[in-house]
This record gives C-alpha cells, sequence and structure tokens, in this order.
C-alpha cells in the first residue's frame, strides 16, 4: 500500500485560495486504502482500482432493435411494396439457425441477433412490423426505408477491448451496468477509507441524556458522519471528547488503526482548542490551514504517525463546508478516488450581496421559479455559521467567486443543491 510522505500536509499558514490548496493536496496525496475484488453487486460507491476494458464488445452481435423483419436492403424495390417469403424466425437468444438467402425475408423480434448471409454479403435492415403487412406467408414491405435502420451493430455501445471505465472512478448504478454488460462479474476496487470520527469539546453532549447549564447537543457528529458515508468512507464513532490533551491524546493514539481521522471543534486559536497539543502529545504533527473561505475558520490538517487528521471547525455549517469542499475531495483522494468536480448550476441571485474581495462565499439560498423558466436564488435571512436551520430551510449554496465584489439582483450565479454536496 501506498505512503503518505512525512508531511504530506504541510502549510506555510498564508492566506490560500481553494482551488489552489486542492490542486497542491492532490499532487501530494496517494491513495492509502488498499484494494480488494468485490461481486459487482457490492460496488456501487467503490472507487475502481484499475481502468475496466470490455471483455466483450456490447452488443456482441448486430441483433434487432424491434420487432418486425429482416431483410437485405438491395432487396426492397425503391418506390414500390416489395413482397418477400417469410422462411423462419429469430428471437432474442433464439438465433436464426440456417443462412438467410437473398430475396427473403425473416421474423426477428427485439434483441435477436441478425441473420447471417453469405460470401460477406448479410441481411443489413429490419423493417418495422408496423411497417409491414403479413399476406399468408409472405410480408409485404412499404418503400423508402434506410439502409440498416432498426439494427443495433456490434460494438456500437462497447469496442472489444475499450476501457470503458478509468481508474478511480466512483462507481454509479450505470457504471456497474456498464461493468457487467463488458463481462465483468467482479472488480477491482479500493477498500472503505476507515475514518475515526470525534466531537471535541466540553459543551458537547450526546442527544437524549439531560443537557446541563451551558450545554449544547452534539450536532456535528450525525452530520458528519452521514457525509462520510456519502462520500465512500466506514466510520468509527470515537464519539466526544472533552477539552483535556491527556484525553484527546490518548483517543488520538487510539485511532492510530485508521485509515484517517476527522474531528469537529477545537481547532481555532482560542485558549480552549486543545487539538493541536493533543495531536503533538500523540507524536503527530497539525498544520493550520488558512483558506480563503468563508464559512469556514482555519481547516486543520496534520498526521499521527502516517494518519491523516482532518479538524473541522465547530460551528456546524462551517464543519458541513469545509467537510464538502475541502476534506472530502482529500478524503476521497486518499481513498483511491479521483473525484468529479462537483457541478453547480446556473440561476439567478434574487438579491444583492456584498463580499471582500479575494475569498470565496456559499450563501445558503431557497430556489424559487422566476416565471421565465428559470430559477431565481433566495437567501436565507440569517446566516450565522452555527445556524442549523439554514440548512434545511433552503436547497442549496450558491458560490460566489474570489474575484466578485458585489452581486446585484439579476445576476448569474453558480447554485449547489445539497445533493451534489452529498448531504
Ligand atoms: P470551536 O471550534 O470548538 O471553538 O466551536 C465553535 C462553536 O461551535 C462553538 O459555539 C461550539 O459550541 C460549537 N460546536 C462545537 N462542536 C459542536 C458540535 N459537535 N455540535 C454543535 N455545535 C458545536
Ligand atoms: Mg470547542
Amino acid at each position: 500500500m501506498a505512503q503518505l510522505s512525512d508531511d504530506c500536509f504541510a502549510h506555510g499558514g498564508a492566506l490560500t485560495r481553494l482551488d489552489v490548496a486542492l490542486a497542491d493536496l492532490a499532487q501530494r496525496l496517494v491513495p492509502v486504502a488498499g484494494i480488494q475484488e468485490l461481486p459487482l453487486a457490492a460496488c456501487a460507491g467503490r472507487a475502481l482500482a484499475e481502468p475496466l476494458r470490455a471483455r466483450v464488445a456490447v452488443p456482441p452481435r448486430d441483433n434487432s432493435a424491434v420487432d418486425g423483419y429482416a431483410v437485405y436492403h438491395d432487396d426492397l424495390a425503391l418506390d414500390a411494396e416489395t413482397r418477400l417469403p417469410v422462411i423462419g424466425r429469430a428471437a432474442a437468444g433464439h438465433p436464426f439457425p440456417d443462412m438467410q438467402p437473398r430475396g427473403t425475408a425473416v421474423r426477428v423480434l427485439t434483441g435477436a441477433v441478425m441473420p447471417m448471409g453469405s460470401n460477406g454479403v448479410h441481411p443489413d435492415t429490419v423493417m418495422m412490423q408496423e411497417d409491414c403487412r403479413l399476406d399468408g406467408d409472405h410480408v409485404v414491405v412499404r418503400p423508402g426505408i434506410k439502409r440498416g435502420a432498426n439494427r443495433r451493430l456490434t460494438g456500437e455501445d462497447v469496442a472489444l477491448g475499450e476501457v470503458v471505465l478509468p481508474a478511480g472512478r466512483i462507481l454509479s448504478a450505470a457504471d456497474l451496468a456498464l461493468a457487467a454488460a463488458s463481462g465483468h462479474a467482479s472488480l477491482t476496487v479500493h477498500r472503505l477509507l476507515r475514518v475515526a470520527l470525534l466531537s471535541t469539546g466540553d459543551e458537547v453532549h450526546e442527544p437524549g441524556g439531560t443537557l446541563p447549564d451551558g450545554g449544547i447537543y452534539d450536532a456535528n457528529r450525525p452530520l458528519l458522519a452521514a457525509l462520510l458515508r456519502a462520500a465512500g468512507c466506514a466510520v468509527s464513532d470515537l464519539g466526544i471528547q472533552p477539552d483535556r490533551r491527556e484525553y484527546l491524546a490518548r483517543t488520538f493514539a487510539a485511532a492510530a488503526d485508521h485509515d484517517a481521522v476527522v474531528t469537529s471543534g477545537g481547532v481555532s486559536t482560542g485558549d480552549e482548542d486543545h487539538v493541536k497539543a493533543a495531536i503533538e502529545a500523540a507524536g503527530g504533527k497539525l498544520h493550520f490551514w488558512r483558506l480563503a473561505i468563508k464559512p469556514g475558520r482555519p481547516v486543520a490538517l496534520g498526521q499521527i504517525g502516517n494518519v491523516p487528521f482532518f479538524g473541522l471547525p465547530g460551528n456546524p455549517v462551517a464543519a458541513l463546508l469545509t467537510f464538502c469542499f475541502f476534506a472530502r475531495p482529500v478524503l476521497q483522494r486518499l481513498g483511491g478516488a479521483d473525484p468529479a468536480p462537483l457541478r453547480a448550476f446556473a440561476v439567478t441571485s434574487g438579491f444583492p450581496y456584498r463580499k471582500k474581495a479575494d475569498r470565496r462565499e456559499w450563501v445558503r439560498v431557497s430556489l424559487r421559479e422566476d416565471g421565465r423558466g428559470g430559477w431565481r436564488a433566495e437567501k436565507y435571512p440569517v446566516d450565522g455559521a452555527g445556524v442549523i436551520t439554514s440548512l434545511t430551510r433552503t436547497d442549496g449554496l450558491i458560490e460566489l467567486p474570489e474575484e466578485l465584489l458585489r452581486l446585484e439582483p439579476g445576476d448569474p450565479v453558480r447554485f449547489y443543491p445539497y445533493a451534489v454536496l452529498g448531504l
């Protein structure tokens, strides 16, 4: 298995654009999740470990796309009906056993392989049954059909030996259909990245219990556990850890049999932030990545031994955004995936907005129909980094690029539905 370099997550501390940070990390990262062979049915969501080549062409043989009659196009009159004897039948899985002579028709059903001719000349066209009339044991076909109509060609979907899926592909349901059609019963995929997840904070408590004065319930573990699973990770729940260096250090040392550790809280540089000290006490290193994004405070990245560490902010909205736009693609790379860039959709802004230069910003919005077939994004009225309803009562995020200073109503903006972010 590949090893990360000793100081894979080092960072100079300068304010860094998100795309620069991600490109920089992509250069340094190698997959740390091992590989395994799994039956197709278990492969959805896994990262393919090697390029997949087709073992057969798809379709494997020329075949009929409709129910009808296989004919030689050259037998058909150009501007009159043609009457041909029906000499046999082919259905899906039941090829016509003989050679089809010129001047004849064979009844074919959808998916039946095209009958064979001789001397390199084969029936090449299928007349749809709706365009034919039966007359005893003959079929009468209309003029005007194109050569090759209603015939699917060998390999028109996939050629034999073609790479159908690249290494690093996160396998979708359709990918599994393609792998199966091209002859694969199992695939070589990466193991799930095993991620240890914990929350930090003396004020943070498990929901269900009574809440002491000054306490809050842990919102981040359920949030991040679900996001991690959607990103293709296996999650170990290490609970809530108090703001005490010794406890945290012990937990981090115990988590070192995982592929990565993800925490929330305790990584701003306030007095009560003990994560850095605890990582160092556990023999690790921590670096604060100052990303030019809002919301999102410094995200801490480090290593405990060879195990990557992700320290996300404590506020749930900031934890979510830093996870989705930063930690997620990094974790996916560690898991062997080559994550596709997130796809945003063009909508128009329904509100004015001012922002600082050189910083990427996300605004929580609901979509309204604009009456012209498009969508208008309306900003959620409350936008604190701890306001969880701002996530549940909106449809997604608009992304305001670094260069932008002011947004006016009617301006085009990029919109990410929450589903795109794995929510
Ligand atoms: P911190 O990053 O630890 O300074 O926390 C920032 C804010 O997020 C504080 O108001 C914390 O109480 C809050 N917070 C931290 N962890 C959680 C959590 N697991 N669930 C909900 N809020 C949290
Ligand atoms: Mg805290």
